[in-house]
Formats: C-alpha cells, sequence, structure tokens
C-alpha cells in the first residue's frame, strides 16, 4: 500500500516556484496534486506548504496484487445512475423504507423495504454496476449479470420502478447481499448520534478497510453491521464481497466497481 498526500491550495508564483524546485509543475490558480508519500522529497515539500495552509489529506492506494490477492475487499462504484424518486425533501425515504428505527438526525436505522424508484427517462450508460446517489448501500446491476452471479452466489434482489409509470426497468434490478458481518474497528474515528447513541464511522481513506470479527465460511457477499457516514444524515453500511466474487468480476469484465482490501 502506498500512501498519496493530496494537497488543494490556491498557487501563487512564489508557491509555483517552491514546487518547480522540486520538478512539479502546476498552474497559477486553485490547483490539486498528489505527492507519493514515499518520494525522498514528500516531507521537505509537506513542509514547505505548510505555511500556506493547504487542505490535506491522505489516501490509500493498493497494488494490483494487493487487490488480487485480497481475502476479502470493500466495494464501491464509479457511477451513479441517477437520483430515487420522489427527490424532493427525500421522499423517497418514505415509499421505500420501514422507519420504525430511522433517525432523522444521523439518517441512520432505515430498513428498505420495497422498490426503490428512477426516474424513466434515465440514461442506462455501458457498465454492470452503479448505485443511487445518496444511498451508497445501494448496488445496481444487469438482470444479465444478476442471472451470472446468483448461478454461484446467494443473492437477494428487487426490481427498480419506472417514477409515476410504476412498471420494473426491464434491464436493471438491484441486489441485496444475505449477510451482514461485524468488522473490528479498532481506533477508527466515529459520531455518536446526540439523539438515538448509534455509532456512526467516518469513511476509512488512509488505511485497508476493517478486517471482518469471525471468518465465516462461504461469506461472498455481505453488509457490514457497522454504518458509516460523512456527517449529516449520510449512513451506509460497508458492502464486502470475498475472492472468489471479485475473481467472476474480474474474469467476466464487468465494470463500475472499485475495491479496497480489508486487512487480515
Ligand atoms: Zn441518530
Amino acid at each position: 500500500m502506498d500512501k498519496i498526500s493530496r494537497f488543494g491550495i490556491i498557487v501563487t508564483k512564489e508557491i509555483q516556484s517552491i514546487l518547480a524546485s522540486y520538478n512539479i509543475e502546476v498552474s497559477e490558480g486553485y490547483q490539486v496534486f498528489e505527492i507519493n508519500e514515499k518520494s525522498e522529497n514528500y516531507p521537505l515539500i509537506k513542509s514547505e506548504l505548510e505555511k500556506y495552509e493547504p487542505l490535506h489529506y491522505s489516501i490509500a492506494k493498493f497494488s494490483k496484487k494487493e487487490i488480487q490477492n485480497s481475502k476479502y475487499l470493500k466495494i464501491s462504484t464509479t457511477s451513479h445512475i441517477g437520483y430515487p424518486q420522489p427527490e424532493d425533501d427525500f421522499q423517497y425515504i418514505n415509499k421505500s423504507f420501514n422507519l420504525e428505527k430511522y433517525c432523522d438526525n444521523c439518517g441512520c436505522g432505515a430498513v428498505q423495504n420495497s422498490p426503490l424508484r428512477l426516474k424513466s427517462s434515465i440514461k442506462l450508460r455501458k457498465w454492470h454496476f452503479s448505485q443511487f446517489h445518496w444511498i451508497f448501500d445501494t448496488l445496481i446491476t444487469t438482470k444479465e449479470v444478476y442471472g451470472e452471479l446468483s448461478m454461484v452466489f446467494q443473492l437477494d434482489y428487487m426490481p427498480i420502478l419506472k417514477y409515476k409509470k410504476e412498471e420494473e426497468f426491464e434491464n436493471i434490478i438491484q441486489i441485496f447481499p444475505t449477510k451482514e458481518v461485524e468488522l473490528e474497528m479498532e481506533d477508527n474515528k466515529y459520531e455518536l448520534c446526540p439523539k438515538c447513541g448509534r455509532k456512526k464511522y467516518l469513511p476509512i481513506i488512509e488505511d485497508f478497510f476493517p478486517k471482518i470479527k469471525s471468518d465465516e465460511k462461504e461469506l461472498s457477499f455481505a453488509y457490514s453491521k457497522q454504518c458509516f457516514g460523512g456527517g449529516g444524515i449520510d449512513c451506509f453500511k460497508a458492502l464486502i464481497i470475498n475472492n472468489s466474487f471479485y475473481k467472476i468480476i474480474k474474469d467476466k469484465k464487468y465494470k463500475g466497481l472499485v475495491f479496497k482490501p480489508l486487512k487480515e
């Protein structure tokens, strides 16, 4: 794993010449650039930039081998297909979720119990996996991919409806894991909701994703028990797959997912 530092800064002539002395070429104005923290000059560049108070954070970057050999991987999608409908005032929550345990302060506890809706005019691009905006633990795929995966793995699914027409989309469906697994969160940071007392972990970007607590046999596709979110009413579970699931996605050349290895 490499750690990549990402800096966001308004580049002046002065900053431009500092960076140029380390062979980093950037234009003037607000710029975002990355430096591998393993690079020889990284500590110097970092300390020279500090006085300009840049926006700065680190991201873990995994090698192909680390991903290929990982026993479990967290998945996320590279695209979002559209907003769940009706989107005004987040009304879709009332239509598609059981809200008995929902908390309107942290957004946790809503359980999907019926299909989500998309505008019927939505354009289906060429991908095999995508996701709804706002609901980061949904996974949308094509019926063809579902057919292939469900021959090997246990999956649940629901149709996706065309908003207002209430007809099912022909090509796409939403798929769900049938299991939940507990993760070892160690000292990962979380927010404690003052209203419902639930913990919501901050997204993990600097490291491997936390390890699964107890190794369950035949665990191919699961939700995390823990919830994640970046503040506000974002609250979602992580989607986790095992290496066999990953291998099929790669063998079949299915597009639209990014993978993050779990600790072992
Ligand atoms: Zn809450």
